[in-house]
């Protein structure tokens, strides 16, 4: 899981890396309140998970409060690399002497960490890499003896020739791997780590991924993860027993076990539809879960038709078409509703939904060629 670099700044507050003062915005307005707190000149950064955000204007000095407030409208509403900027970081502006590049990661095919440094930090330590290799010193960390100082001591040697710098450099990159073994990361980049005019060394910019395979080991980091809207809402029907997966199409399927939600899709696109959705009630299905189906299912604009699609064995037809009704209740149906149901208690569900607004289907295929039909003329 790839970090936002305000959530990267946690892990290097908490490991004691020097960072500048700044606070995470979501609205200009946040961000004037932020800046008469942090003070002027500030820099306004875009947090997207994308690199290369400087170099896309996502990255702008403000000196007056006007400049606040027109860099953070724009900056909030731009796409940098198809992704919609959405959180800023509001940050105390430094004044920078030198730009250094370091990091820490898993070098696999020397079985071993890997620390690198640059004197060349800034935008483009990829273009330094094929360019003047010569600028980046990699060190080989036996990951079983652990970072040693005499590493830490060539680092800083490369990076700087003034003792006081080196002295901070060397506490830096400590930090920098310890936090990155601590956590298990795979990868912890600062770039650029910077030299200010006061002689400080401070964290300008924070990249962290944390390692997927050892997140069991750390579930608090799950409170980092950014979920779509679309992610949300399939979050929030897996915590009700629904599978939902949201698609594209326009027609909306209901249907129990996961098996035939791959076959109705299928149908669907057979008889030349487009699912809008995978969403398996599961076994036994209860009438509140067939309700809580038809909420998420026609909270997706797109959908124009709806096929529920259920063979009864222990989901009983019968519940299914109560549940259907329910729905019906407080508001009438938003979008038109085929149903085919099949199995325990069929007979009832049919009586049941007799003369209501739900079109019946003699079969699979049938209601796939109604709901694709009433998708087209919605
Ligand atoms: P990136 O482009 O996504 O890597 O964004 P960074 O946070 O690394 O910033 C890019 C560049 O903007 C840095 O290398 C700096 O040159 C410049 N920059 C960022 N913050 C400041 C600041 O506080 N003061 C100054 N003078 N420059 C900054
Ligand atoms: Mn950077």
């Amino acid at each position: 899981m790839k970090l936002l670099e305000y959530q990267a700044k946690d892990f290097f507050l908490r490991a004691g890396i020097p960072v500048p003062r700044e606070k995470l915005v979501l609205s200009p307005k946040e961000a004037s309140d932020v800046a008469k707190e942090i003070g002027l000149p500030c820099v306004l950064k875009a947090q997207v998970g994308v690199g290369g955000r400087g170099k896309a204007g996502g990255v702008k000095v403000a000196k007056t409060a006007e400049e606040v407030a027109t860099h953070s409208k724009a900056i909030l509403g731009m796409e940098i690399k198809g992704e919609k900027v959405e959180r800023l970081l509001c940050s105390e502006a430094i004044d920078i002497a030198k730009e250094f590049y370091t990091s820490v990661t898993t070098d696999r095919a020397n079985r071993s960490l890997v620390m690198m440094v640059s004197p060349a930090g800034g935008v483009d330590i990829e273009q330094v890499a094929s360019e003047t290799p010569q600028r980046i010193l990699k060190l080989q960390i036996d990951p079983l003896l652990g970072l040693q100082s005499y590493q830490t001591r060539r680092a800083a040697m490369f990076l700087s020739d003034d003792k006081e710098v080196r002295k901070q450099i060397i506490s830096i990159l400590n930090k920098l791997y310890r936090m990155y073994e601590a956590n298990d990361l795979s990868l912890a980049e600062i770039n650029p780590l910077v030299l200010t005019r006061k002689n400080k060394v401070i964290a300008l910019d924070a990249k962290v991924i944390l390692d997927d395979n050892a997140l069991f080991r750390h579930p608090e980091f799950e409170t980092y993860r950014i979920l779509s809207a679309d992610e949300e809402i399939e979050q929030e029907a897996k915590s009700k027993g629904l599978s939902y997966i949201k698609l594209s199409g326009k027609v909306g399927c209901i249907v129990n076990g996961a098996g035939l939600a791959m076959a109705t899709m299928d149908l669907i696109k057979r008889f030349g539809g487009e699912p809008a959705n995978f969403l398996d009630v599961g076994g036994s299905s209860s009438p509140e879960k067939m309700l809580a189906a038809i909420d998420y299912v026609t909270r997706d604009q797109n959908v124009c038709s709806i096929f529920v699609n259920i063979f009864g064995g222990i989901t009983r037809c019968d519940d299914i078409a109560r549940g259907l009704l329910e729905s019906t209740k407080g508001s009438p149906l938003k979008v038109p509703v085929v149903v085919r149901l099949t199995g325990t208690n069929e007979d009832e569900a049919r009586s049941l939904l007799e003369g209501t607004p739900f079109v019946p289907a003699a079969d699979m295929a049938d209601g796939a060629r109604k709901a694709i039909a009433a998708a087209r003329d919605n």
